[in-house]
């Protein structure tokens, strides 16, 4: 019996960006051989379409199952590696159909090799005539076939397989530069932070914590939500930064129906400063249109207008059932719904403002000193690094 022995790793969408391409699959490469640190055994081997893990006697199941997370993956295929020899082809093709079950099949082959003596015809034709004569019942059916098996000559050698599966897409992580990303621990924008992964822009946190009016276990939360998006991102950088005094200062100086609108506002001015500091273009929250009062478009509008900086918002026209599909499709679910005090839920007004105005919101603003809040907020930030297992704590 033989068996399949590699993993073939097809890139999609990186091969139409030019010569950005180089250094997109060598990102890729470091996030794969990152993302299978847990496998030292394994081998790679980096083409120029193709990434090859060799599999060492290793079960392909969990290794492939890890590689479907990895973005800037089109697609993966577990294939045998032959020389190429037609003899040795046709005998392969023919061990590795009768592990398989079905009654009828297709013979492709893609011959990239040009100097193979065989043209991809004939080698199917070869093939699949070898497969008939030797498999009692099967037949063979070109345009529905149960099994489909591909035959790629390469330059290093000859792959067969049966078995392709559908990668993450995107880009490689890395490649799109980084965002600051504002993180509650609700299930907005958890996913939210996954999109931009998969798009291949890595990220940093930040999390607005009114104590005594929010716990520490909403800190517990956000490191529990950032360990199942390690898988994506292996190393987080979460910034705590002390919003009580500020929180505080809104609702002393602006009539309740306003203070969400400020609030969200200090919150955009406080992600800005951070993502200058940190090398951000970009700041990324978990907003959808119309979900709550500071979700309209107006509300987005007077909010938005504290900053230049582009805000991404992955969410903006997903509905809330996709939403949660998806937040159960990456684990994040079961952990989002725990209850906790979330600075906008304490300080929530009956009636916040929809249609909140930028000359009165400006005005509110200039009855306190708000720059010097935000400043000491800035200077007093706790930062957590998760990574999968322990977190590190910066002081
Ligand atoms: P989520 O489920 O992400 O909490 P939500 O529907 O509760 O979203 P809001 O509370 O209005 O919506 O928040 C919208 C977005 O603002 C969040 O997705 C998040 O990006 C950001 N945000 C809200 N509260 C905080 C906070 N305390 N710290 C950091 N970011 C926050
Ligand atoms: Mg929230």
């Amino acid at each position: 019996m033989i068996k399949y022995d590699h993993i073939m790793i097809r890139f999609g969408e990186l091969s139409t960006k030019g010569k950005n391409r180089k250094d997109f699959v060598r990102v890729l490469y470091t996030n794969i051989k990152s993302a299978l640190k847990d496998w030292p055994s394994l081998t790679f081997d980096m083409r120029y379409d193709h990434i090859y893990v060799s599999l060492n006697e290793i079960p392909y199941e969990p290794v492939l199952e890890r590689l479907k997370d990895v973005s800037g993956i089109y697609s993966l295929s577990l294939v045998y590696r032959c020389q190429k020899d037609i003899d040795l082809i046709i005998e392969s093709a023919l061990m590795l159909m009768k592990e398989e079950v079905g009654n009828t099949f297709k013979v492709k082959t893609k011959r990239s090799d040009k100097t193979f003596p065989l043209v991809s015809d004939d080698i199917t034709r070869i093939v699949a005539g070898h497969i008939l004569r030797n498999t009692p019942s099967i037949k063979v059916d070109v345009h529905n076939p149960e099994i489909l098996l591909s035959i790629e000559l390469r330059q290093e050698a000859a792959y067969i397989f049966t078995h392709t599966y559908l990668g993450a897409g995107g880009y490689p992580l890395g490649v799109g530069g980084k965002s600051m990303h504002l993180l509650s621990g609700g299930i907005d924008s958890p996913v939210a932070a996954y999109l931009m992964m998969k798009r291949g822009v890595s990220i940093e946190c930040i999390h607005f914590a009114s104590p005594p009016y929010t716990q520490m276990g909403v800190i517990y939360k956000l490191e529990d939500l950032l360990k199942k998006l390690n898988r994506y991102q292996p190393r987080i950088r979460l910034h705590i930064v002390p919003f009580t005094k500020i929180q505080e200062a809104i609702y002393d100086h602006a009539p309740e129906s306003y203070c969400i609108t400020l609030m969200r506002r200090m919150m955009f001015r406080l992600a800005d400063a951070l993502a200058k500091k940190r090398n951000c273009p970009v700041i990324s929250t978990g907003e959808s249109i119309g979900q709550v009062a500071s979700q309209t478009l107006q509300s987005m509008h007077v909010i938005n207008a504290v900053t230049n900086t582009p805000i991404i918002r992955p969410l903006a026209t997903t509905d809330k059932v996709e939403i949660i599909k998806l937040s159960n499709k990456i684990g994040t679910y079961d952990i989002s719904i725990r209850p906790y005090e979330d600075c906008c839920t304490i300080f929530t007004p009956k009636s916040p403002k929809t249609m909140p105005h930028l000359d009165d919101v400006e005005t509110l603003e200039k009855q306190f000193d708000f720059d010097s809040l935000i400043k000491e907020a800035l200077a007093n930030i706790e930062v957590k690094i998760v990574n999968g297992e322990e977190e590190e704590v910066l002081l």
